[in-house]
């Protein structure tokens, strides 16, 4: 599918795009994390990037790192150390694990990228007070923001951008749908091409090749039809397509995802009635949480069996980092929350860089077929919801 092409580009050499929005006079806001408030950052007229950290030797971030921070960090570090961000004009660290918060202050002291902003949002996102605080927190932030940049962040501004990301994450949320309801319509590794490509590139033309994209995907693509043990995919964020190729050369397909470059990205619309900060806050508030969050002690058990149930997965995949707190802190409680509902799970604990692909292979093979024989059922567990298959 021609149309697929660009995502697959982009997503390949996110840095590539971005120094190209640089050089057409656009400065370039990165940021690490699902909670960073795009939406102000693209009213703002600035362009918002997705960092995924370098994927390779991150040695020259330990000089400031303890080791048990996560890869995903220390790449940040390193990458920032040895020139591959050249294009940053800024950087946004919301407040969420104790890993991000530690680079925050390392970045502010030793990297030169211009606007810097901690956006010290609600751990607990229960409350009215926790809500309001939320919406002044943003406030702030576009205040940061337009004082440092020297520009007035409108209304309609705000209004427009709203519109534009909600486009683009109901588009990921169908996109994602039709691949729930045929799995062979795209591979794992093209989804997350789409998803990472889209964290990336210019979001007005996003939307229009998303849109364009998913109505060639409505059609049906001839020869794309594919079945598989259904999988769902768990945990922070993903940075190797090769596990997706490992899932599928398994028997498997990954037929949603709770990940934060996945559905924890695009998941939730924002109101385009009202004032349009406090509705950005509400999306954050309301959204599902990632464990660095608070919402209740069983608030992500439920969501992850409704998700798996709803999408007729007959396993999860844990996929985690290394060293990432809070997802460990979080997994016996999920297992056993997946367990009591039937859902056979496995961990898979990764750096930046994948071991020997034959161990990862090994491990993934055997939870397919420890899963049964496949059952007409399973294979069609999307059309149980009531959905065309
Ligand atoms: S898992 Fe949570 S804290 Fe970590 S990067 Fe994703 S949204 Fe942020
Ligand atoms: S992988 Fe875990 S520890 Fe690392 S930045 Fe994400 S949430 Fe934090």
């Amino acid at each position: 599918m021609d149309k697929l092409n660009e995502f697959i580009e982009v997503a390949g050499e996110p840095g590539a795009y971005a120094r190209r929005i640089r050089a057409s006079g656009r400065s370039v806001i990165g940021y690490y994390c699902s909670y960073a408030p795009e939406e102000i950052i693209h009213a703002a007229g600035l362009h918002p990037v997705r960092l995924f950290g370098t994927g390779g030797d991150s040695g020259i971030a330990d000089r400031h790192l303890q080791a048990y921070c996560c890869s995903l960090v220390r790449g940040a570090l390193a990458e920032s150390l040895t020139g591959g961000l050249d294009y940053l004009d800024g950087t946004v660290f919301p407040h969420t694990c104790d890993s991000i918060q530690r680079l925050s202050d390392i970045w502010r002291l030793n990297t030169g990228h211009g606007f810097f902003a901690d956006v010290v949002l609600p751990v607990k996102l229960t409350g009215e007070s926790a809500r309001q605080y939320l919406i002044d927190v943003l406030q702030r932030f576009k205040r940061d923001l337009e004082s440092y940049f020297g520009l007035t962040v409108t209304e309609e501004s705000l209004r427009s951008s709203i519109r534009i990301y909600n486009t683009i994450r109901s588009c990921l949320n169908e996109i994602y749908e039709l691949k729930s309801r045929n799995p062979g319509l795209l591979t794992g590794r093209e989804l997350f091409s789409i998803v990472r490509a889209s964290m990336v590139m210019d979001r007005e033309g996003l939307r229009d090749k998303l849109q364009a994209l998913l109505r060639e995907l409505r059609e049906g693509v001839p020869g794309r039809d594919g079945r598989g043990r259904r999988l769902m995919l768990v945990g922070n964020a993903c940075n190797h397509p090769d596990v997706y190729d490992l899932i599928e050369r398994s028997g498997g397909q990954v037929v949603w995802d709770d990940l934060c470059t996945g559905t924890r990205w695009f998941s939730g619309a924002i109101r385009e009635e009202g004032d349009p900060v406090a509705s950005i806050a509400e999306r954050l508030f309301e959204r599902q949480v990632c464990p660095s969050k608070h919402k209740s002690p069983t608030a992500r058990g439920e969501h992850l069996v409704a998700q798996a149930r709803e999408h007729g997965a007959e396993g999860v995949i844990f996929l985690y980092l290394k060293f990432c707190d809070p997802h460990s802190f979080d997994y016996p409680y999920l297992k056993g929350y997946l367990k009591d509902a039937g859902i056979p799970s496995m961990l898979l604990e990764i750096e930046d860089t994948l071991p020997p692909e034959g161990q990862i292979l090994t491990r993934i093979e055997t939870f397919t077929q420890m899963l049964g024989p496949e059952t007409g059922a399973a294979l069609t567990g999307a059309s149980r919801t009531g959905r065309e298959g």
